[in-house]
């Protein structure tokens, strides 16, 4: 299987060239020329399979230049028991009538980052060796939080590569910023910007771009690669688990065979909730995929109207990893449903120079037929968390709270009671201060004191690499101008 650029199909790269370069040299993102269709059968025989398994498979119907023997011995390291504290890897916990959790943030950092992040440096690694690269890869990262610290933990080590992580100072939650502070590893660095998340994105891309550069790290035996979204390394393993959420769903009798279900994901970059809609196109029996935003609400506005505008105002919220203007997974959804190459690239020419497109009327009607979406701002995410604890005693972070929301929504308005996975893409213990003031506390203790206040209110346990958060030496003070960021990739690359 090849893949193409969604900005030129012509172009034609193997899945190991397409991981290794993680952007086509055009700006488009890769993506496979075909979707592979799961066989008659396949997914009631997938229902008797582990976690590892079943990404195995689906991983290996995607990457020819790897065998499913060689993706099982990944998956079985990247979702085993020294990373991930449950076998089941991506739990369903069900929450009223039809709405099932997918809870996503067992792994290593507690965010569903970690779903993509533990897998994607055996794929990357493996990428590097097959197209003969020789270079030590040094995996530049922006981040609103999570994929930082995910990234980090799953490249710490990691023969062959190096990984530096850039922040914005106050764009991240303490627990966040000290899980990247105290990053344990040889091969890891981590800075912050004065900035938002906005400069820190610009300043990477702006590293990437910068041929000087580029050149100087060559000579030094370093290239600049990826683990950001735009990675289709990413966007794999993140097909797996709405897959394994069906199995799932079957093995407890829950749906039968063939049952459509719908899917409700908490949406910034676009990347997971794509991922689910490349399960539909599998075979999955999908219904509706439901998009939902916090106040930066500029997806809500592009599936209803088809008009795609990023000049607003950009709010900082109680769901940090949420608070994006430009999600650049969107692009391939655009070439999934377009079919075009040139479309593609015309609307993100536009994007660049003016901010804004609006899709053709077949187009955007298409969008509106495989999405519906929704929004809410904080207040209303902290009301639902503070209700669906008293009520289910179940305890939302707040990115997942948004997606429960805008999914009670859906149902108020459409009378659609379909079966739902409801993504929850973070543990609550990532975002005390935002789940305790939820619950009506609003005096916080210090540091990770908060985490100790969470657990008491509450009476559940933090996980394990947050609980033991509290005790780890802060490696990382540095801090840069935003101006400055390459200075900071050629001194940890000297
Ligand atoms: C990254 C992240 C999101 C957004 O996911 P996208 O793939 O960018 O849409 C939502 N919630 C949490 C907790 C995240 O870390």
């Amino acid at each position: 299987m090849h893949y193409v650029s969604t900005r030129d199909a012509s172009l034609r790269f193997s899945s190991a060239q397409a991981i290794v370069q993680g952007l086509s040299r055009d700006g488009g993102l890769f993506l496979p020329e075909e979707i592979p269709a799961l066989p008659e059968g396949k997914l009631r025989e997938m229902a008797a399979w582990s976690y590892p398994q079943r990404a195995a498979y689906v991983m290996s119907l995607y990457l020819d230049d790897f065998t499913e023997q060689e993706l099982l011995s990944y998956a079985e390291k990247a979702y085993g028991p020294a990373k991930f504290d449950t076998p089941k890897a991506a739990p369903l916990t069900q929450v009223g009538q039809n709405t099932h959790i997918l809870e996503l943030w067992h792994g290593p950092t507690c965010a569903f980052k970690d779903m993509a992040l533990q897998m994607l440096p055996y794929l990357l690694t493996a990428s590097l060796r097959k197209t003969g690269e020789e270079k030590t890869a040094c995996i530049l990262v922006a981040t609103s939080g999570d994929t930082g610290k995910a990234a980090l933990e799953g490249f710490r080590d990691v023969d062959g590569t190096k990984i530096l992580v850039f922040y914005p100072k106050d764009g991240v939650s303490d627990i966040q910023k000290l899980q990247m502070v105290t990053q344990e590893g040889e091969n890891v660095g981590v800075c912050a910007v004065e900035g938002n998340f906005d400069d820190a994105q610009t300043g990477v891309k702006r590293i990437f771009s910068d041929e000087a550069l580029r050149e100087q790290l060559a000579a030094n035996g370093y290239f600049l690669s990826s683990a950001n979204s735009i990675n289709w390394g990413r966007v794999l393993p993140q097909i797996v688990y709405y897959v394994s959420s069906y199995c799932d769903l079957l093995d407890a009798g829950k749906i039968t065979m063939g049952e459509k279900i719908n899917i409700c994901v908490p949406t910034g970059n676009f990347g997971n909730i794509l991922a689910g809609y490349y399960a539909k196109l599998m075979g999955v029996p999908v219904k509706t995929l439901i998009c939902a935003s916090n106040a930066n609400n500029v997806l809500t506005e592009f599936i209803e109207t088809g008009v795609y505008d990023r000049n607003r105002p950009f709010y900082q919220t109680a769901s940090p990893s949420m608070d994006i203007l430009i999600s650049s997974n969107l692009e391939r959804l655009l070439y999934l449903l377009s079919g075009a190459d040139e479309t593609v690239r015309g609307y993100m020419q536009q994007l660049g120079r003016t901010g804004r497109y609006e899709l053709a009327p077949e187009l955007a009607a298409s969008v509106r037929g495989n999405f519906a979406c929704g929004c809410c701002d904080d207040t209303r995410t902290l009301a639902t968390i503070g209700r669906v604890f008293e009520e289910k005693q179940y305890l939302l972070d707040t990115h997942t709270a948004v997606a429960y929301t805008v999914l009670e929504d859906y149902r108020a308005k459409t009378h659609d009671d379909t079966v739902t996975v409801l993504a929850s893409t973070a543990s609550p213990f990532k975002f005390c201060t935002s789940v305790l003031s939820a619950l009506g506390v609003h005096e916080f203790a210090a540091g990770t004191g908060v985490i100790t206040q969470l657990e008491t209110a509450t009476g559940r346990s933090a996980p394990k690499p947050l609980a033991s958060l509290s005790g780890k030496a802060v490696r990382f003070d540095g801090c840069t101008a935003k101006e400055d960021m390459s200075a900071v990739v050629s001194a940890f690359l000297r």
